[in-house]
């Protein structure tokens, strides 16, 4: 499939005419011939254009680096499709440029989904769980089979199983013995058996059902194997349950892991000890993709996200989806970093091939964030703490790329006490990195005046991963802001910061709201403005002259989310806010 990538892909360094100056031994067996000449030479005429944007898009500031789709000409003449990744090699001389042949992911996977096709099929259609035990080795393994995927719901020693079985109560009281019978029976390796009980092992513990088993013996390349099926039976018909993965395992909609389901597998996978990167992906901008095209088609993509996860990770993990646009990607088995990168990048560009035609430019994008097991932790919920924030990360960096999170690059991070729900998490971390930079921007402000004030509003924006970021100071009637271009949007919103009911929110200089909707009733004239200017949450600081009064203003405002500021940024803010003040006061500009 097309998960199994090569460990290095031709790589090398070339200069503005895109002659090869030096690269890895892929790289020359990749161009032979035309390693005299420049790259142009072997790219399909009409990617030309799209490779030159790309040359240039990486020079930009803060572009890491970019990724682009196009031919190049193989051995036969013929155009293979290359997913080329272009950076700058900083001297604005050179770039750096990796190759990844797609066409032959897309022809090898075309090739085994042909193969398996019929097979798989099969399989799906009888919706049953399946086990396989091996005597030999004593393994045991279940699992149930989806198309593209191929779930273990346990894979460990036989008698390792059983046990955890009981101790977990997952086999109903009065027919434990028939269950330890079945587990007998195995180890004995017997022909063929057929055994009824009730439990809650398909669902690890969650709710019971009734099962029936068939096992029989086969020989697999001279391995004696038991192979066997294990079915939900509906006990009023007696017949078989067909939809119960579907029903309790698979998202409807996608077809590929619901939440539940892939936060088991996960657990699972990192607790088995082997290696694991946990994954978060959500889709950029989909709202703008419902309100353009209309939820139906909002469907569609999501739907077709999901089958480009299932692929990519094959029988190497598993996908899930966790929410509207948001999916979960467990990774076994990716070797090294280069390794994972691979996965990931395969996602984003597949992910960016979709719908081109009809989206043109807006073309589908994704943000990817991801942990590994062993590196950043061995416990699930910790690693998913940090995809999470890479991906957070991800977004705030500008969306349609993916991050792998290292200590190093983006510090430890740290969370407010609130909230370990998903949603929240995000807030409520803030990296090492970024509290540093902030002190250091903070420290700059107090040394260098109101002057450096710009890259720290900068900083706190990205930090609090919020929209806008203002310090407003009044002469007179007018209210200014200091360094930034923004203004204040009408003179409506200059009442406003004037109102006295407004001011009356106030509690010791700070006004935060999550939601200003709330001001509808209890404040129109407050409510108003924010909906002009579409401000959904706010926090707001006020600045003093002197002799205290009221001279200006600070303003955090996010207007595409509704946003729960954890404490933390209301500390940070507030903070900020005084010493903003303490600076302004210094420099007599309130007085002004
Ligand atoms: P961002 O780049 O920050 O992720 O922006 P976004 O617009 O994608 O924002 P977000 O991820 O918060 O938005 C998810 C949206 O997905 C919100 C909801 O209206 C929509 N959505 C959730 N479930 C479904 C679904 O099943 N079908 C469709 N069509 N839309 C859905
Ligand atoms: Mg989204």
């Amino acid at each position: 499939m097309v998960a199994t990538i090569d460990a290095v892909f031709p790589a090398g360094r070339f200069d503005k005419f895109l002659m090869l100056i030096d690269g890895n031994r892929q790289m020359y067996d990749f161009m032979g011939a035309y390693v005299y000449f420049p790259l142009y030479k072997t790219v399909r005429e009409d990617d030309i254009g799209r490779l030159e944007a790309a040359l240039s898009k990486c020079r930009e500031p803060g572009v890491p680096c970019v990724d682009e789709c196009i031919h190049i000409v193989n051995e036969e003449g013929e155009y293979d499709k290359f997913l080329v990744n272009i950076e700058d090699c900083g001297d604005n001389l050179h770039y750096r440029m990796e190759f990844q042949n797609i066409s032959y992911g897309e022809k090898r996977l075309a090739r085994i989904s042909g193969k398996c096709f019929a097979m798989q099929d099969f399989l799906t259609v009888s919706g049953k769980v399946y086990f396989e035990y091996s005597p030999e080795r004593n393994m045991f393994r279940m699992f149930w089979v989806d198309y593209e995927q191929l779930i273990e719901v346990y894979h460990q020693p036989l008698d390792e199983w059983a046990a955890e079985v009981i101790a977990k109560k997952m086999v109903v009281g009065k027919d434990r013995d028939i269950f330890e019978a079945f587990c007998k029976a195995l180890r004995q390796v017997e022909q063929t058996r057929y055994f009824s009980f009730h439990g809650s092992i398909l669902t690890r513990g969650v709710s019971e059902d009734a099962y029936r088993i068939k096992f029989l013996l086969r020989n697999h390349n001279g391995e004696r194997m038991v192979i066997g099926t294990w079915s939900v039976i509906n006990e009023q018909t007696g017949n078989d349950v067909d939809d119960f993965v579907e029903g309790t395992q698979v998202d409807a909609m996608t077809r590929i892991l619901n939440k539940r389901a892939i936060t088991d597998y996960g657990k699972e996978a990192v607790r088995s000890g082997g290696q694991v990167s946990i994954v978060m992906m959500d889709v950029d901008n989909f709202k703008m993709i419902n309100d353009t095209y209309g939820h139906l088609f909002g469907d569609n993509v999501i739907t077709a996200v999901a089958d480009v996860l299932k692929k990519t990770v094959g029988e190497n993990g598993a996908a899930g989806r966790v929410g509207g646009d948001e999916f979960m990607i467990v990774i076994k088995d990716f070797v090294d970093e280069v390794g994972l990168r691979n996965y990931l990048r395969t996602i984003k560009t597949n992910v960016a091939a979709l719908f081109q035609d009809k989206l043109g430019i807006n073309r589908v994008s994704c943000s990817i964030g991801a942990s590994r097991s062993g590196i950043d932790s061995n416990e699930y919920k910790e690693l998913v703490r940090i995809a999470d924030k890479a991906l957070y990360i991800a977004k705030h960096k500008g969306r349609n790329r993916f991050i792998i999170y290292s200590e190093e690059k983006h510090g430890q991070f740290h969370m407010s006490e609130e909230g370990y729900d998903m949603a929240e998490i995000r807030d409520a971390f803030y990296s090492e990195k970024d509290l540093t930079r902030w002190n250091e921007l903070l420290a700059g402000v107090v040394l260098c005046g109101s002057g450096s004030l710009r890259p720290l509003l900068e900083h706190a924006v990205t930090t609090l991963a919020i929209d806008r970021f203002l310090v407003l100071w009044r002469k007179e009637k007018s209210w200014t802001a200091i360094s930034a271009e923004e203004h204040l949007k009408s003179e409506r919103e200059r009442e406003l910061l004037e109102n006295e009911k407004y001011l009356n929110l106030f509690q010791g200089d700070m006004f935060t709201i999550t939601n200003t909707n709330m001001l509808e009733f209890s404040l129109p004239e407050a409510y108003d403005v924010f909906r002009e200017n579409g401000v959904r949450s706010v926090m707001q600081h006020l600045l003093r002259d002197e002799q205290g009064r009221l001279a200006g203003m600070v303003l955090a405002e996010e207007c595409v989310n509704l946003k729960h500021f954890p404490k933390l940024a209301l500390q940070l803010f507030e903070n900020m806010s005084k010493i903003i003040n303490a600076v302004l006061v210094k420099e007599k500009f309130l007085d002004k």
